[in-house]
């Protein structure tokens, strides 16, 4: 998937005036949002978890190299392969040669936004395999030829009566129908067939367990599991970052991460994947492929500003808890990760002279950080970002503020850092503003600082310092 990270501004103003996604995306905040803050207060020891969750993701990341050989080891010694990938289109074409070499037909998907990253349904589509999603969402998304909206919940912004076109538009001669149990009755059905006749899946992992070599995959479809268990061959696609190293850390990972994203004990299906079929088990795959993507995480390990979005278990609270995202929408962002994460890894990963926009899409506000199961420090890093491309980036295709921006900022650097300064500053920018004040607003400020008037007044500059009213007032009181 080719990122369009730069157009945030024009697609978010044209989901602020979509009523019917407005309305739609309203769930994140009273579905997902409301559920994980009563299953977090349903659980006793709750920020012990996410304590434990965050030292389990900086133990682990602070020793990938360690983990990921353990993890390679572990998968090969129970008959499985491994592959390294260094970008998308590396980990694409292994697994479209391993399905031509296998003469494959038809490949089944369970939800993964590493294949998302990858753009894989699309590149095997055009291959001749037959592609089709199994996750309800992802096949929704499929069908409208478009790109999951939400971490968790890919089609959380189309309507029911969305969905029923669209099945409609598929699959039935007859009118759309509008009940959502017989909508879902009849993708069902349609995916029924899809499974029996699949001869390889491809598969994400909620995380991989260096010590056992086995991949978790959490689902509430069954589809996780179907497509594990059905085809002749098995590819699950992870990034390098979804490791733990022990079972009992998975199940710490487990609790935290289904709690913060549906708001559930336990999802209706956790699936353990020790790889291939052993000879005295009557189901699973023949064979099994774990696909290991780098996609620029390496540069994320490097940066030690930002290397804690590598803890990220891909809830989603964040998305949720956040104000602007339920606003703007996950189109917005332009690449696989939208909301506040995504505003962190798609600048770092698909390069910060077109994701600039995206690092300034939040309030500040810290609810993203509060939400965040492994304590990921998201403002903060966010600041850092808006910072590189002010003015503090080295490479000039990054730093994206003009040299009058700069100097304006320069001179405020300037004026804040002595009392005079400040007092002839202050007066300077009153005078100049002067004609653009009207009853104690600016309405339309001049270039360069238009932008802080395009969408809201500001108010107009005092004429007088706070110091200089009291120190005059105190005067005459004496
Ligand atoms: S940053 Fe935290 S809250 Fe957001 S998706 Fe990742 S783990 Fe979840």
């Amino acid at each position: 998937m080719k990122p369009i990270t730069a157009n945030f501004r024009t697609k978010a103003a044209e989901t602020l005036e979509d009523q019917q996604i407005q309305q739609s995306i309203e769930h994140v905040y009273t579905g997902f949002f409301k559920g994980r803050l009563n299953a977090a207060a349903d659980t006793n020891n709750w920020e012990e978890l996410r304590t434990k969750g965050k030292a389990i993701k900086d133990h682990t990341i602070a020793n990938l190299d360690y983990y990921l050989s353990q993890l390679a080891d572990n998968v090969e010694k129970n008959g499985g392969n491994v592959f390294f990938a260094d970008d998308a289109e590396e980990a694409r074409q292994h697994i479209i040669d391993i399905a031509h070499k296998r003469n494959i037909k038809t490949v089944i998907k369970s939800k993964s936004m590493v294949s998302e990253e990858m753009g894989l349904a699309e590149a095997m589509n055009k291959e001749g395999f037959e592609t089709i999603e199994t996750d309800l969402g992802e096949y929704i998304i499929q069908l409208a030829n478009e790109t999951p909206y939400h971490l968790i919940a890919p089609a959380v912004h189309k309507s029911r009566s969305d969905v029923a076109k669209l099945l409609d538009d598929n699959f039935s001669d007859s009118e759309p129908i509008p009940d959502a149990t017989e909508l879902t009755m009849m993708a069902r059905e349609k995916l029924r067939g899809v499974f029996a006749r699949a001869d390889m899946s491809v598969t994400g992992a909620n995380f991989a367990v260096a010590e056992s070599g086995s991949i978790a995959l959490v689902t509430n479809e069954g589809n996780g599991r179907m497509s594990t268990t059905v085809p002749r061959v098995h590819v699950a696609v992870m990034g390098l970052e979804k490791i733990v190293p022990s079972i009992q850390d998975l199940s710490t990972m487990l609790r935290i991460l289904i709690r913060s994203a549906t708001g559930q004990r336990i999802s209706t299906y956790v699936t353990m994947v020790n790889g291939k079929r052993t000879v005295d088990e009557e189901e699973g795959p023949e064979e099994f492929h774990l696909v290991i993507m780098n996609n620029g995480r390496l540069k994320l390990l490097e940066d030690e500003h930002s290397r804690e979005a590598l803890n990220c278990i891909r809830c989603g609270a964040c998305l949720n808890a956040c104000p602007v995202y339920r606003k703007v929408g996950g189109h917005a962002y332009g690449w696989v990760y939208p909301g506040p994460i995504g505003a962190i890894v798609s600048p770092v990963l698909t390069g910060l002279k077109d994701a600039n926009n995206l690092p300034n899409a939040s309030s500040l506000c810290g609810a993203c950080h509060d939400a965040c199961p492994v304590k990921i420090n998201i403002p903060r890093m966010l600041l850092e970002l808006r910072y590189r491309t002010a003015e503090g980036s080295t490479d000039p295709q990054e730093r994206t503020s003009s040299a009058k921006e700069r100097g304006v900022w320069k001179a405020w650097r300037m004026g804040m850092m002595g009392r005079s300064r400040f007092d002839l500053g202050a007066r300077l920018v009153a005078t100049a503003l002067r004609p653009f004040t009207r009853k104690g607003w600016l309405k339309k400020a001049p270039p360069p600082i238009s932008g802080w008037t395009s969408t809201r007044d500001f108010p107009a500059v005092a004429s007088k310092s706070l110091r200089s009213r009291l120190s005059n007032r105190l005067r005459r009181v004496k």
